[in-house]
């Protein structure tokens, strides 16, 4: 588990449900706050087109996230719809160091392992205004197969029993009013 750091640099983390338009908010929040430090995982998933190894995800077979995962090089992980997900954990402490606003985007198990290592950190819940517009989107997006989408629709469901586990929740129906939201809560004013 890792140590608190005593540094001015504060944790963001960001989880919802898988479609909920959590990289479309996070996007803007970072073209509109630049010197906000976004975290990015390692996971064993296959790029998507037009994903860029390093700035998407360090993409990583499996014997290498597991070889991640034995030298504590992870700071969290979790296994969602089939795939391994996890935060490298030495830029994070870096970033914190350095006393920089650090963001991480990720999914529920990984959250509550952060939780525990940064309890200070400031968990937001991101949900969708129904179920059905989750899958609606989760469909629209088009680069999943059903079967992925079936269980990305079935983690969804267990993920959104848990908003009252997090610091805040915002509902992500107008991306505007959203990320005014998420501004707000971060202190961006
Ligand atoms: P996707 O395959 O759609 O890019 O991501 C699937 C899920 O994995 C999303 O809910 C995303 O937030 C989550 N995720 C991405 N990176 C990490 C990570 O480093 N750790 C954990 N626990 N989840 C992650």
């Amino acid at each position: 588990m890792a140590e608190e750091p005593s540094s001015s640099g504060r944790l963001f983390l960001i989880t919802g449900p898988s479609g909920v338009g959590k990289g479309t908010l996070v996007t803007a929040l970072l073209e509109r706050h630049p010197e906000i430090w976004l975290s990015i995982s390692a996971t064993t998933r296959s790029p998507r087109s037009g994903e860029v190894e390093g700035t998407s995800y360090f993409f990583l077979n499996r014997a290498d996230f597991d070889a991640k995962v034995s030298q504590g090089g992870l700071l969290e992980w979790a296994e969602f719809a089939g795939n391994c997900y996890g935060t490298p954990r030495e830029p994070v402490e870096a970033q914190l160091q350095a006393g920089r606003p650090v963001l991480l985007e990720i999914e529920l198990e990984g959250a509550r392992q952060v939780r525990r290592s940064f309890p200070s950190g400031f968990q937001i819940f991101i949900k969708p205004p129904s179920f059905e517009e989750l899958e609606r989107r989760i469909r629209g997006r088009g680069t999943d197969s059903e079967e992925a989408i079936v269980r990305r629709l079935e983690r969804a469901r267990v993920e959104l029993q848990a908003e009252s586990e997090f610091d805040a929740v915002i509902v992500n129906g107008d991306l505007t009013v959203a990320l005014q939201q998420l501004e707000q809560l971060m202190g961006l004013g």
